[in-house]
Order: C-alpha cells, then sequence, then structure tokens
C-alpha cells in the first residue's frame, strides 16, 4: 500500500510537472504571439505613417509638380520599398520561427496550420501587391522619367521664353527709349516713328512669331498638363491600390484579430479544460489518497495487532524449521529402528508362524490319529440298532404290543421278548424309538467328518419292510434324515476349512435292483451301468456313465433328492413296494486341496438304503417275486459276508459277490469306516424277523477287532454261525462263497496254518 501511494504522489508531482510546463509554454507562446501582434501592428502603424508620409509626399509633389524632387522622391519611395520589403522579410522569418516553434504537445497543430496556410495566403497576397508594387512602381519611374524629360523641355522651352522674354522686354526698351529719343525729335521721331512703324511691323511680326511660339509653348504647357492629369489619374489609381492594400491589410489584421481571439479562446478553453482534468484528477487522487490512507490506518492498526502474532510466527516457525531439519535424519533414524523393529517382528511373527504351523500340522495329524484310534477303538464297522416307534401301520390288540425293551444302564443292550422268552443282544448302540433324528445323526457325524479327511464311508440301514429305514436315511422334510445332515455337516465344515483348503462336493444317487444298477440322476433311468476297473491300474472302480451333480448348498441338495425321487416315482407305479425291493444309494464325494501344500484328498460317503430283509422266500414265493427275494439274499448275505470277512480281517473279502459289496468295495476295505444300521419294529407280529435283524447285527457286531481277531482265526466258529445265520436268513442261497474274483485270491491254507501257528506259539509262551 505504501508503495501504490509513493507511486501514486509521484504520478502527482509528474503530472503537475507536466502542467506546469505546459502553462509556461502556453504563457511563452501567448507572449510571443502578443509581441507579434504588437510587432504587426507597430509594423502596421509604421506603413500607414509612410503612406501618410507618402501620400504627403505625392501631394507635395503635386503641388510642387517639380522635376527634380520627384526623383528624389523616387529614390525614397524605392529605398522605403527596400525597406519595407527586408521588414517583410525579417517578419516572414520570424512567422517563420514561431511556425517551427510552437509546442508540440498543443492540440491545436491544426489550427496553426490553418493559421499557417492563411499567413502563407496572405503572404502570397502581399508578395502580389508588392509585385503590383513594383510594377507601379516601375510605371512611376517611367512616368517620372517622362516627366523629367517633359520638365525638362519644360525648363528649355521656359528658359527659352524668359531669354525671349527678355530679349524682347530689352527690345521693348530700346524702343521705348528709341521712341522717347524720337519724341523727343520729333522729326526724327516722326522718321524714326516711321522707321518704327517699319521697324514695328517687323517686330510685330516678331512679336507674332513670339505670340505662335508662345502658343506653341502654351499647347506644349497643355500638353503638359493633360500628361500630368494623366500622371495624377495614375497617382489617383496607385493611391487606389494603396487604399485596397490598406483595406487588405486591415482584412488581415482583422483576421488575424479573429485568430488571435480565436487562439485565446481556444487557450482558454483548453486551460479550462486542463483544469478541469487536473481538479478532477486530483480530486480523484484525493478520493483515492483517502481511501489509501484509510486503507493504511487499516493496514497498520492490523501491523499493529499482526505484529506479535508475526513475532510468535516467526519463533513457531524458526523451531519448525529446527525441527524440519531434524526432522529427516529423526526419520531416518525411526524409520531404520523401525524397520528393524518390524522385520525383527516379522521374523518373529515368522518364526512363531512357522512353528504354529509345524505345531498344527502335528496336532492335526494327532487329531487324526486319535480320531481314527477312536473310530478303530470303536470299530471301524459298527453296528447300531434301532427301534421305531409302534405306529398306526402296526393295528391295534395284542399284535400290535411291543415287545422290546431296553436296559437302563447300557444304552448298548436290547431285550426282545420272543415266543414268551426274553432274548438280549448287544449291539454298539441302541437307539430306542423315543430317540431323535438329531440323536441319531449325533453318533453318525464322526464318520461324516472323517470323509472329510479322505476316508470312505458307508451307512447301511438294514431292516424289515417298515422298520423305518428310509425314515433313519432320508426322514421327513420337517425331520430330515442322516442324508441331509450329513451333507449340511459337510458343508458347514467345508465352509470352516475354505481358509485352508478348496472342497467340491458331488453327489450321485444309484439303485441296485435285481442286481441291476441304475443311475437315479442320469438322463436314461433305466440304462444299465456297469462297475468297471480304473484303466490306470490302481485297482480303483468307477462307473462309467455315473452322473455326477456339484452341490454347493443345501437348496442344491435338495434338488438332486427331489430329481431322483421324481426319477424312482416315475419309473415304479408302487414307489414303497419297489423300494423295499431295491437298494437306494446315495454317494458323496468330497475332494479337498490344501491350497499351502498342494495334498490332495478324495472322501466318499456311502448311504444305503438297502432292501427290505424279511424273509420272503420262506413263504414259497414265485416268479419275479422269488427272483427278488433271491437277489435280496444273495446281497444282503453278500453284504454279510462282506462285513463279516472285514471285521474278522480275513485275508479274502469276497466282494464280487453282488452288485452292492462290488460297488462299494473301496468304500469298505482299507481305512474305510462303515456303520450298520439295524432298523427293528417292536411290534409283537414283527418279532421274528426282528430276532432275526438283531441275530444277523450282533454276528456281524460280535467279531472283535485288535487280538480278539485271534479268535477269529484260530477257532471258524464266527464264520459257522454266520452260515448258519445266512442259511437262516437266506434259505434259497446255496453257495454264499462265490469263487474267489480275479486278483483276490483266498489264503491258501498253508498261509492259514503258518499263521495260527504263530498265534499258538504266542498263546503258548504266554501261558
Ligand atoms: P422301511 O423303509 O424300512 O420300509 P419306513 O422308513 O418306510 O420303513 O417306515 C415305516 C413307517 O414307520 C413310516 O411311516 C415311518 O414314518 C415310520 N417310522 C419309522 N421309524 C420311525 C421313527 N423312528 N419314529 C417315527 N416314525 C417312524
Ligand atoms: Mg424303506
Amino acid at each position: 500500500v505504501m508503495a501504490s501511494m509513493a507511486h501514486l504522489q509521484k504520478e502527482k508531482l509528474r503530472l503537475q510537472e507536466e502542467l506546469l510546463e505546459l502553462q509556461e509554454k502556453l504563457t511563452a507562446q501567448e507572449n510571443n504571439e502578443l509581441s507579434l501582434s504588437l510587432q504587426l501592428q507597430g509594423q502596421v502603424e509604421t506603413l500607414k505613417e509612410k503612406l501618410l508620409e507618402q501620400a504627403q509626399e505625392i501631394s507635395r509633389l503635386r503641388s510642387e509638380l517639380g522635376g527634380t524632387d520627384a526623383e528624389k522622391h523616387r529614390d525614397l519611395l524605392a529605398a522605403e520599398n527596400e525597406r519595407l520589403r527586408q521588414e517583410m522579410k525579417a517578419l516572414e522569418g520570424e512567422l517563420q520561427r514561431q511556425q517551427q516553434a510552437p509546442c508540440r504537445d498543443c492540440p491545436h497543430l491544426q489550427e496553426n496550420a490553418e493559421l499557417q496556410e492563411q499567413l502563407s495566403q496572405l503572404q502570397r497576397e502581399a508578395e502580389e501587391t508588392r509585385a503590383r508594387l513594383v510594377e507601379l512602381d516601375l510605371e512611376v519611374q517611367q512616368k517620372t522619367n517622362r516627366l523629367a524629360e517633359v520638365e525638362l523641355r519644360l525648363k528649355d522651352s521656359l528658359a527659352e521664353r524668359a531669354e525671349e522674354e527678355e530679349r524682347l522686354s530689352r527690345r521693348l526698351r530700346d524702343s521705348q527709349e528709341t521712341i522717347a529719343s524720337l519724341k523727343s525729335q520729333p522729326q526724327q521721331i516722326k522718321y524714326i516713328i516711321k522707321t518704327v512703324e517699319v521697324e514695328s511691323a517687323k517686330v510685330k511680326q516678331a512679336l507674332c512669331e513670339t505670340q505662335s511660339r508662345n502658343q506653341y509653348l502654351q499647347e506644349q504647357v497643355g500638353m503638359q498638363k493633360q500628361v500630368l492629369k494623366e500622371m495624377e489619374q495614375q497617382l489617383q489609381s496607385s493611391q487606389k491600390t494603396e487604399a485596397q492594400l490598406r483595406a487588405q491589410i486591415m482584412m488581415y489584421e482583422a483576421e488575424l484579430e479573429r485568430a488571435h481571439g480565436q487562439m485565446l479562446e481556444e487557450m482558454q478553453a483548453m486551460e479550462d479544460e486542463k483544469n478541469h482534468a487536473i481538479e478532477e484528477a486530483f480530486s480523484r487522487a484525493q478520493v483515492e489518497m483517502k481511501a489509501v490512507h484509510e486503507n493504511l490506518a487499516g493496514v497498520r492498526t492490523n501491523l499493529l495487532t499482526l505484529q506479535p502474532a508475526l513475532r510468535t510466527l516467526t519463533h513457531d516457525y524458526n523451531s519448525l524449521k529446527r525441527q524440519v531439519r531434524d526432522f529427516p535424519l529423526l526419520l531416518q533414524e525411526t524409520l531404520c529402528s523401525a524397520r528393524a523393529e518390524i522385520s525383527q517382528a516379522i521374523e518373529e511373527v515368522h518364526s512363531t508362524n512357522r512353528e504354529l504351523l509345524r505345531k498344527y500340522r502335528r496336532e492335526l495329524q494327532l487329531r487324526k490319529k486319535c480320531h481314527n484310534e477312536l473310530v478303530r477303538l470303536k470299530g471301524n464297522i459298527r453296528v447300531f440298532g434301532r427301534v421305531r416307534p409302534i405306529t398306526k401301520e402296526d393295528g391295534e390288540g395284542p399284535e400290535a404290543a411291543n415287545a422290546v425293551t431296553f436296559d437302563a444302564d447300557d444304552d448298548a443292550v436290547l431285550h426282545l421278548l420272543h415266543k414268551g422268552k426274553q432274548v438280549s443282544f448287544e449291539l454298539d448302540k441302541v437307539f430306542p424309538p423315543q430317540a431323535s433324528q438329531e440323536e441319531v445323526f449325533q453318533e453318525v457325524q464322526a464318520l461324516v467328518t472323517s470323509c472329510i479327511d479322505g476316508y470312505n464311508v458307508c451307512i447301511f440301514a438294514y431292516g424289515q419292510t417298515g422298520a423305518g429305514k428310509t425314515y433313519t436315511m432320508e426322514g421327513t422334510a420337517a425331520n430330515p434324515g442322516i442324508n441331509q445332515r450329513a451333507l449340511q455337516l459337510l458343508f458347514s465344515e467345508v465352509r470352516g476349512k475354505a481358509a485352508d483348503w478348496d472342497y467340491t462336493i458331488t453327489v450321485s444317487a444309484a439303485e441296485i435292483y435285481n442286481e441291476a444298477l441304475r443311475d437315479l440322476l442320469g438322463k436314461e433311468p433305466q440304462e444299465k451301468l456297469e462297475i468297471k476297473l480304473c484303466p490306470d491300474g490302481s485297482g480303483q472302480l468307477y462307473v462309467p456313465g455315473l452322473t455326477e451333480f456339484r452341490v454347493q448348498s443345501v437348496e442344491d441338495i435338495n434338488k438332486v433328492f427331489e430329481f431322483g425321487h421324481i426319477k424312482r416315482v416315475t419309473e415304479c407305479t408302487n414307489l414303497n413296494e419297489h423300494s423295499s425291493r431295491s437298494h437306494a444309494l446315495l454317494i458323496v464325494t468330497v475332494r479337498g486341496l490344501d491350497r499351502s501344500t498342494g495334498l490332495r484328498t478324495t472322501g466318499k460317503l456311502n448311504l444305503v438304503d438297502l432292501a427290505g430283509s424279511e424273509r420272503v422266500g420262506r413263504s414259497g414265493a414265485e416268479g419275479s417275486r422269488l427272483r427278488e427275494a433271491q437277489h435280496i439274499n444273495k446281497s444282503l448275505s453278500a453284504l454279510g459276508d462282506v462285513i463279516y470277512a472285514l471285521r474278522s480281517r480275513q485275508g479274502h473279502v469276497p466282494f464280487r459277490n453282488s452288485k452292492l459289496t462290488y460297488l462299494l468295495q473301496d468304500s469298505l476295505s482299507g481305512d474305510s469306516k462303515t456303520l450298520m444300521m439295524v432298523q427293528v419294529s417292536p411290534a409283537e407280529k414283527n418279532t421274528s424277523e426282528t430276532l432275526c435283524s438283531l441275530k444277523f447285527a450282533e454276528r456281524v457286531r460280535s467279531v472283535e477287532l485288535g487280538p480278539v481277531s485271534r479268535k477269529a482265526e484260530l477257532g471258524s466258529w464266527p464264520s459257522q454261525e454266520h452260515l448258519e445265520v445266512l442259511k437262516i436268513c437266506c434259505p434259497v442261497l446255496q453257495q454264499p462263497h462265490a469263487p474267489a474274483g480275479r486278483g483276490h485270491a483266498s489264503p491258501s491254507p498253508g498261509q492259514l496254518s503258518s499263521r495260527s501257528a504263530s498265534i499258538r506259539r504266542k498263546l503258548h509262551t504266554s501261558g
């Protein structure tokens, strides 16, 4: 603001200076013009005086009519003319100087130029006038010359006349003297008179001559007078021209005056304008100055208030600067230390992570081992019994009476009242009628989860028709069975392990009816599928053409079940009848990939709703019924054989004796886990079937694992018992043990004997 103020003041000063200069110039010009006009006036005055003088001279000349003075006068006029010319020249020079002098800034340059033009015009006119004057001069000279001539002649003639007159007067006097003398001498006089008279005639003649001469001279004088008159006229005309010139000069003067006045006016206007502009500028500058002053005052107060703030700010700034200067070093240090710390921490975390991972892996393995151990301790093959409640279908009266009781202390024991006798059975677990689906599944879920770890699992529902096999496996919509619960559990487990594992769960549904395998999810349900060995030589079995659905949610499973059901319903006229005569399989495959290790696992969960185990054949069925019964019996007994052989760790397991066992071969052998859910009806009328089922269950289960298995190898009674059971169950079955299939050679007698011998030895040494 101060700077701008100073600038403004400077500007103002500059303007004032310029103004002063302009004023000075103007005054100078004015003075010049004034002096010029004065000079001009003076010159005009002198010219006028001279003209007057000339006029006087002329009048004097006229009065004088003298010849000699005209010359002088001409000389005088010429000198005067010369002087006037010089003066004119000087004036012109002055004028030119003045023309060149004008201020360059003058806005009336044009006006000046006009004036100058006018002046030049005037000068031209003056020149013309001068030329004319010169002409007139010349004329006057000629005239004066002629006049001089005439005067000379006149003088001569005058002189002649005077001489003549003198001579005449002298002769007159002489003659008068002679007359007087003659008078005195009258005679003589008379004589003389006579002579005089003679002589007077002569005189008279002379007089006449003289008179004529005088006449001539007078004529001459008249002529001269004429000439004079002409000259006077000429003079008059020259006077007239002079008057004209004077008028012109007057006019020029007036013009000059007018121009001067105009100039003055314009100058005045300019002055006014200038003053006005100056005033305006000044007032504006004042207003601005005022505003600036106000601003300045505000700024000053601001400055005053800001100064302490500035001081603190500068202080802060300095300290901050110092801090900033120190900051990179500090930052570097901090960064270095932080980096070191972080890297150390990362290292620590890494090491702990590694440690934890290692531990986790170990724990995982341990858990798996424990789980396996648990499952193994529980038995890889376990047999559960489930008693359904009495239903309306059982009817009323003694036939529908409850024949099954349970042990309050042992949940693995079941008592059956058969023909007045109470028979007790011990299984791995017995579910009473009030046991919910949930409870049942609780016991099963360990098996299901091991499927995720890559184990193959089989869950069978065994029992007579109407004993609750389908209820246990499938359940109702409101109360689903093992199928749905198992899949739900799989989903939740897979979701829980999603951080490390990628799992895909696929589902297939098949049916075995009369030893024919059919795909329940396929497009051609009637098509019979074959079970084949994998061509890769792994010994794995697979079913070409069996449809696999990938499932990701409960909705998917429901859809799959519905689809399978619809297939089953549309294919069969009597679903219940048909379903009781066929085995229904739900095969769930869980494939897992450990993202960190790349380990792949494949687990299979086979949920099998077996055909009814009731002994149809006994009642002497025929035709297709008989064939069905034969097939069912065959497959069920084959299953019994297989399970028995597995539990008793026999070298040969007759998987190939039925489609069912053959299909489930890899899910039954090795590390696989199997659960047999034996369903029984508690009704009195079903006791014989119940007894049969329970016997089957118990016999299957009674083959103990581990050390007990030596029993199986030492004695062959379980085999005999089983045969007995099978013989009871399947009277139509002539040869329960089919010849051994390819690659499944039964242990040779030698092998058996050597093994039993070794065991005997052991027993012997242990006492
Ligand atoms: P299966 O499949 O062995 O022929 P179902 O499962 O069809 O036998 O059962 C026959 C009937 O008994 C069905 O109406 C079923 O609802 C009923 N039922 C079976 N088990 C139970 C149970 N645990 N609780 C209630 N009802 C049952
Ligand atoms: Mg059923």
